[in-house]
């Protein structure tokens, strides 16, 4: 006896979660998406369709292959992700399940996807990122992109793109931004004046230590 999954109907396709990395051409010309884990070599485009990422010859989502493309019914669930070192800086991807699909309990593995959202974080400096430029690292004819507030990346005359730009050369795409957590307004007088009183009781007490030591030293 053969075993059948359950057979959905949808009203309309899911939407699902997932992080990956902005990747553009070498050229220039085409921004996508790499994986974080099983198929992270091949980039994906918007609007794309899987192919099974051992080069076997059957449609994705197979039950007997993991391929395919994977995301989270959770948001949360999928920045979590972004906790491992290896992931801090990827963005959160918020897709459309296009085609067949496969349900798990967290999420689902499916043949054809198209990319609504771009949620990029901050700055590895924790500012609002800007713009995404070259992160240091890519795979062959793409160079990764992370969150750059203006002054880390693109500072230090790496490549780098605006989010209108990586929209326009990705297809179409929104991309929006997480408030970083050091835009803080800049510091008023009151402010500056009780660090300054701080710093001079500091100041202070360093100099009475340093004349005792002196006094001993006499
Ligand atoms: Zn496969
Ligand atoms: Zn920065």
């Amino acid at each position: 006896m053969r075993l059948r999954l359950p057979q959905e109907r949808p009203a309309a396709p899911p939407t699902g979660y997932k992080i990956a990395y902005p990747v553009l051409s070498h050229d220039g010309t085409r921004a996508g998406f790499t994986g974080v884990s099983l198929g992270g070599g091949s980039p994906y485009g918007v609007l794309d369709d899987a192919r099974c990422a051992y080069g076997r010859r059957h449609r994705s989502p197979a039950r007997f292959c993991d391929c395919g493309f994977h995301c989270l019914h959770s948001p949360a669930e999928a920045l979590g992700l972004t906790c491992t070192g290896a992931h801090r800086r990827a963005v959160l991807l918020e897709v459309t399940v296009l085609g067949a699909y496969i349900r798990y309990e967290r999420g689902l593995r499916y043949a054809r996807q198209r990319v609504r959202t771009v949620r990029v974080g901050p700055c590895g400096c924790g500012r609002t990122a800007i713009r995404l430029s070259d992160a240091g690292w890519g795979r062959p004819g793409w160079w990764t992109a992370a969150a750059d507030c203006g002054g880390c990346g693109a500072g230090l005359g790496r490549p780098s793109v605006t989010f209108a730009e990586f929209a326009e050369r990705a297809g179409s795409v929104t991309v929006v931004t997480e408030p970083g957590v050091r835009d803080a307004a800049p510091a008023s007088v009151t402010e500056l004046m009780a660090e300054a009183a701080l710093l001079q009781a500091r100041l202070d007490w360093f100099q009475g230590r340093l004349a005792r030591v002196e006094g001993w030293g006499n």
